[in-house]
């Protein structure tokens, strides 16, 4: 038994997430947390709202609440949607919390003590009518090299051309329109990561192990250019944690707060808390100190592309900067992205499935099987509703529904609602039980090395198997002439359905936990021995048939929702 910390990339607290989030970071979390709890080991997986910064406060305003209200009422959304799909984090908690304005406070206390931070005078634009500095990308204007009227201030979306805010010409404040805007002097803190560039990458070579799309990323942003960049962890917004030294104020700071960034990553350790404070476990330190325990911890994160530079820097710099023994992680695992009917998921034109809307037309475990067997690991993955009905159809309404329904069913016409006694295995029981260990070994290689569509694969194959062996020696042709080969052919098929319960409850946690039901067990022991295993429920043992667990989904749902999905949503 190992202990594994699993922490999944922080959504943004600024509305509903689609399809594509879900898979880039929280499904495959919980799919791994899932498996290693399942294989006797000891897990903390944690995730939690990043909730500070300017779209916050953005989306507060547009919805008319105060930003500590609407931040508060949407990780409740957000909460309850992640059950919908059974994320079963121990705690999901919220950057906002007091443990992170304390945590973050004392790193950045830390980090100027050992002379890391740097304080910069820097020239920011000021709208006057708006009272506030706005950040590069609330200011719109014409772009100088192509015309286009409505470039942003960090970059032109016509011509991409990257632009700083004085450049555009007309420029004007995307809040309120403000067109009276000024250069002022702002200070800001800065994290010196350059002077830690060797530190991070001798870090990053010892990751022997790494997938290459995480370790390609991390050399680019690292080496690419004048190399590893030192960093501004400061803002002048009001929501966010207030700049603080420690628990001392910081001279000069005075209205300032940390960068999201600074603070978000730093949420994983006061999530730990969170979850010691909200009477969930006990000894969060003994996760994250290594001087109280970590050291025996393998630290998993999981994320998209987009969020790795900041989780193999920026966050590995707070960590080694700080000199103090905090965990430092063992293991990324990123994605790519998943694209959605021939482009891109959107959130502002509401492109896509969105995850409420998921769970308002199918239950979790359809979504959950589709998005990880076709999660986006060595390339971009696309989803398209031809191939989801397809997949799911097949997969778990062909195959695994259809074996169970099938042979629970016979048992019950010929037998009864129990376990049938009698008959001997023969070639064809030596040579399942061979196949089915073979595959349930290497399905375990590829879910402890987090292979997930390998995995699901291996999965799909294993329920085959069963399917293949009932066509092959036909109980309902045996039963006329041999009732006892027959019986023993049924009760072989009955113990598959408690294991592909067991095997399969990371991926579809619904399904297994109704399958487990319906064979009346709660026997959910792993098949480390198969052959064992086919033996758990014994002749005698009641089961009730289950109800059809996977409908199908038909050709006009797909078109209706194929349409109602193609973006309107504002
Ligand atoms: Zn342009």
């Amino acid at each position: 038994m190992a202990r594994h910390l699993i922490t999944s990339a922080i959504p943004y607290i600024n509305g509903i997430k689609h399809l594509g989030n879900l898979i880039g970071s929280q499904l495959p979390a919980d799919l791994y947390a899932r498996y290693l709890r399942q294989r006797g080991h000891e897990v903390l997986f944690l995730c939690a709202t990043d909730e500070h910064g300017t779209p916050a406060e953005l989306a507060a305003a547009k919805a008319g609440k105060p930003v500590a209200e609407y931040c508060a009422e949407m990780h409740t959304v957000q909460s309850q949607i992640a059950d919908g799909f059974r994320l079963s984090f121990d705690h999901f908690g919220r950057s906002s919390s007091p443990q992170n304005h304390k945590l973050t406070q004392a790193f950045a206390g830390r980090l100027a003590e050992v002379g890391l931070i740097k304080e910069v005078i820097e020239e920011q634009v000021y709208s006057v009518a708006d009272g506030r500095f706005l950040p590069d990308r609330y200011i719109e204007g014409t772009c100088p090299n192509c015309g286009f009227e409505s470039a942003r201030g960090d970059q032109c979306d016509n011509c991409t051309k990257q632009l700083d805010p004085t450049d555009l010409i007309n420029p004007h404040s995307t809040i309120s329109g403000a067109t009276e805007l000024e250069v002022r002097e702002t200070k800001h803190l800065y994290l010196r990561q350059s002077e830690l560039k060797d530190d991070l990458a001798a870090w990053i070579d010892s990751k022997k192990d790494w997938p290459i799309l995480t370790t390609s990323i991390a050399k680019k942003w690292l080496n690419d250019g004048d190399g590893l960049q030192d960093r501004g962890i400061t803002r002048d917004l009001d929501w966010g944690i207030p700049v603080k030294q420690g628990d001392q104020t910081w001279p000069g700071m005075e209205g300032k707060v940390f960068y999201v960034w600074f603070d978000a990553p730093i949420e994983y350790i006061a999530c730990a808390q969170e979850w010691e404070d909200a009477g969930k476990g006990t000894g969060w330190e003994r996760w994250w100190r290594t001087d109280k325990g970590a050291d025996d911890v393998t630290y998993t994160q999981f994320m998209g592309k987009d969020n790795v530079p900041f989780h193999t820097l920026s966050f590995p710099a707070t960590i080694l900067g700080s000199q103090e023994p905090w965990k430092l992680v063992d293991y990324i695992k990123s994605f790519n992205y998943l694209n959605y009917d021939g482009g891109q998921f959107s959130t502002s034109r509401g492109r896509g499935v969105f995850m409420d809307q998921a769970l308002e037309i199918l239950p979790p475990d359809y979504w959950r099987w589709w998005l990880l067997s076709h999660a986006p690991e060595s390339s971009d993955a696309e989803f398209t509703w031809e191939t989801f009905q397809t997949d799911v159809n097949k997969d778990l309404a062909d195959v695994l529904g259809n074996f169970v329904s099938r042979i629970t069913k016979f048992c019950r016409s010929k037998f009864s609602e129990a376990v049938p006694d009698g008959g001997e295995y023969g070639p064809a029981e030596e040579k399942l039980i061979a196949d089915l260990t073979t595959r349930i070994r290497a399905y375990e290689k590829h879910m402890d090395a987090i292979e997930i569509r390998k995995a699901a694969s291996e999965l799909r194959a294993i329920w085959v198997l069963g399917n293949e062996y009932l066509q092959a020696n036909a109980p309902w042709t045996t039963f006329k002439t041999d009732p006892d080969t027959a019986a023993m052919q049924v009760r072989l098929a009955l113990n598959l359905i408690r294991i592909y319960a067991v095997l399969s409850a990371a991926f579809i946690p619904d399904a297994s936990a109704d399958l487990l039901a319906a064979m009346q067990t709660e026997d959910d022991s792993w098949p480390d021995d198969v052959q064992a295993a086919l033996t758990a429920l014994p002749a005698g043992h009641v089961f009730t048939v289950p109800d059809n667990q996977f409908r199908k989904i038909t050709d006009e749902e797909r078109e209706d929702w194929a349409e109602r999905f193609a973006g309107k949503r504002d």
